[in-house]
């Protein structure tokens, strides 16, 4: 794919990138430049630009305002102490946006295509990039969506596939704490045959209402159950769950459709299994929960994505009662640090997950 470059007549000084750098927050500042390519039936995927960062202009009648069609993904790019620029498993992100617009009927960006889109993003934008002081990293957004001005219901013919890059703190910067969760027993995130498994702004807007009933009962994160049985756990608003046994083992909630195949999920399958633990990806019931919590049979609870890598999770909350934070957050911790310490290049990448880009 060819990718035409118009460079910003105006990018951030120096000294206010300095300024954003040392404490970028998230989601809050963007770069000087944005990646652009349209899809349309006749010419696929044409017209790939990096353009000066910027708002874009959309007809009142596009697509994705009134029926939602549209995918995203999240990813990180890590600056290493040398300097050099990496991102994390890219290829997995592409896949995965391939699954997701595959779902939403929005045509396929071939992996390499994605990839390279990213690449070249943030090659542009490298200043952006932070060192790995406290976790920071430039936080990738690729997202796709249906910019046809029709009001038809039917799949799009006029998508646009954009990336655009944020830098970002850690998302503990007070140090890793375990977050407080909300079982809510009234709404569910995914049905099965329905988008659960698919990255799409769908599934969060009607997550909101449930992270709300969450932080009304003083909790950080809301934890869904499935959507059949109302019986066994599924996911958090953006994160998968792992649950550690007194005897070593590891059981995450296996994926069955109605969750999403977090890279972060995935990789800690195999994290875990090379520090000798045996990880069952099976149904696990909101009774196990409770009653292994109670019983000491479970030790640790964890959560994890992109976004907060892995974080130990406390205490459960639910109109049902509370269940208290296991006791430990020993291999959670480990886990977490195997897994920082490739993304920054401080440990051998022996799995061959992290792509370089400049
Ligand atoms: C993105 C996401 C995750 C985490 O996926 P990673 O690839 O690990 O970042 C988990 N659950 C949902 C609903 C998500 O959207």
């Amino acid at each position: 794919m060819e990718i035409s470059t118009t460079l910003s007549t105006n990018p951030v000084e120096d000294q206010r990138l300095a300024e954003v750098l040392a404490s970028p927050g998230f989601g809050q500042h963007f770069t000087d430049h944005m990646l652009t390519v349209e899809w349309t039936p006749d010419e696929g995927w044409h017209d790939a630009r990096i353009t000066p960062y910027g708002p874009i202009s959309l007809d009142p009648a596009t697509a994705v305002l009134h029926y939602a069609q549209e995918t995203f993904e999240g990813m990180k790019a890590y600056r290493h102490d040398d300097g050099s620029i990496w991102t994390f498993r890219p290829e997995e992100n592409a896949r995965r946006m391939v699954r997701s617009s595959q779902r939403l009927a929005l045509p396929e960006l071939p992996p390499e295509e994605f990839v390279q889109a990213v690449d070249a993003l943030v090659a542009t934008d490298q200043r952006w990039v932070p060192d790995s002081v406290g976790e920071k990293s430039l936080y990738l957004r690729p997202f796709m969506f249906a910019s046809e001005k029709f009001l038809g219901v039917r799949p799009a013919q006029h998508v646009t596939f954009m990336v655009i890059a944020s830098p970002a703190g850690s998302y503990f910067p007070g140090g890793v704490k375990p977050v407080s969760l909300w079982l809510t027993e009234e709404y569910t995130r995914a049905a099965r045959g329905g988008m659960g498994a698919a990255k799409t702004g769908g599934n969060y807007a009607s997550s909101l209402v449930a992270q709300q009933e969450a932080s009304r009962h003083g909790c950080d994160q809301v934890v869904f159950l499935d959507a059949q049985e109302h019986r066994y756990v599924e996911e958090l608003g953006g994160m998968n769950m792992y649950f550690v046994h007194a005897d070593g083992r590891v059981v995450t909630p296996e994926t069955g459709g109605t969750i999403l195949e977090g890279i972060t999920r995935a990789s800690v399958i195999e994290l875990a299994g090379k520090l000798g633990h045996e990880v069952e990806e099976r149904k696990f019931a909101i009774d196990e929960w409770r009653e292994g919590v109670a019983s000491g049979e479970i030790v640790e609870v964890f959560a994890c994505g992109t976004a907060a890598v892995i974080t130990p999770v406390g205490e459960l909350r639910s109109a049902q009662g509370t269940v208290p934070a296991p006791r430990s957050t020993e291999l959670t911790m480990r886990i977490r640090q195997a897994l920082v310490d490739i993304q920054y290049g401080r440990a051998e990448d022996t799995f061959g997950w992290m792509h370089k880009v400049c």
